[in-house]
């Protein structure tokens, strides 16, 4: 495992219940792995707890198969961290920025250029970062958390305030480098991404996991086992029924609403994740 999470609670000082309240999570090499959940649930936390900020937790964490604390410098060399940074130099470019992050690093690092494009920020290489929106700032971290070829990645919000083109972008490069055998820990409150994009998804709420799997496990458990089918009758009328999957293929209701008429769309219907969300936590995520 690239992380793992035993049992793990967190409060801060002078706080009067726990960030996190025991949480388990084992992330595995080369997987994106998305951290779900709405406003003070405990992301930040967690990822502070993973990249070394913060300490005094209880329970067990290891990343690479030590504790954050553990690790050195070197530790630095081996994941990219896209958020509780954007400390920016804000008087510089993009590119300048990238530059000189680079030149902090020991090893080799990847061409500042290639990575502002891929994280759609080419057009914006030579503006003042002081210039940059919230969501192109967030941008840049991610392309930051990459200059120096890390195995394991923290991005937080790579897709806010991205045009769909913009977010299909990033969606490409998060799938590119997870080919490169890079592992991805992503926040997002953006459920079409975590779907999109996640092997898996951890709910979280108020410093517990309501839910941990695969996104389609997710939906299908959570999904109403009806097809629905939308018609047409005689008269040009739009109809809508709905059938339950169980017993289709011998549901006299449902062979007489295919041959009724004609028939615009079938579907099965799938929960979303935002559903699921709702479902599981009873809170919606926006
Ligand atoms: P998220 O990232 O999911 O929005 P956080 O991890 O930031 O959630 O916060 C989890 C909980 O811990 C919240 O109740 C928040 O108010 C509390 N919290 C976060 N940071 C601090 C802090 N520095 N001091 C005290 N409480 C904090």
């Amino acid at each position: 495992m690239v992380i793992s999470i035993e049992g793990v609670s967190f409060t801060y000082p002078r706080s009067d219940r726990p960030a996190l309240d025991g949480i388990d999570v084992s992330i595995a090499p080369g997987e994106i792995f998305g951290f779900l959940g709405p406003s003070g649930a405990g992301k930040s936390t967690t990822q502070r707890i993973l990249i070394g900020l913060l300490q005094g937790y209880a329970g067990d964490v290891r990343v690479f198969g030590r504790p954050p604390a553990v690790w050195g410098a070197d530790y630095y060399e081996r994941i990219g961290v896209s958020f509780e940074f954007p400390n920016h130099f804000l008087k510089l470019t993009a590119r300048e920025n990238l530059h000189a992050f680079a030149a902090l690093y020991r090893g080799p690092t990847r061409d500042p250029d290639a990575l502002l494009d891929a994280v759609a920020l080419a057009d914006d290489a030579d503006v003042r970062v002081a210039q940059y929106s919230k969501g192109m700032k967030a941008r840049l971290s991610v392309a930051r958390s990459l200059l120096h070829d890390p195995e394991l990645v923290f991005w937080d919000e790579p897709t806010a305030g991205l045009d769909p083109v913009n977010a299909r972008r990033m969606k490409d490069l998060a799938r590119a480098e997870q080919a490169a055998g890079r592992t991805i820990f992503l926040t997002t409150h953006d459920m079409m991404l975590a779907d999109a994009l996640c092997d898996r998804v951890a709910l979280l709420v108020d410093g517990r996991i309501a839910a941990l799997d695969t996104p389609r496990a997710l939906k299908l458990r959570h999904g109403r086992r009806v097809v629905r089918v939308e018609g047409e009758d005689g008269a040009g009328e739009a109809t809508t029924a709905d059938f339950p999957l169980d017993g289709l293929a011998d549901d006299a209701a449902f062979h007489a609403a295919l041959r009724r008429g004609h028939v615009r769309a079938i579907h099965s219907q799938e929960a979303t994740l935002e559903d699921v969300f709702l479902a599981t936590t009873g809170r919606s995520l926006g």
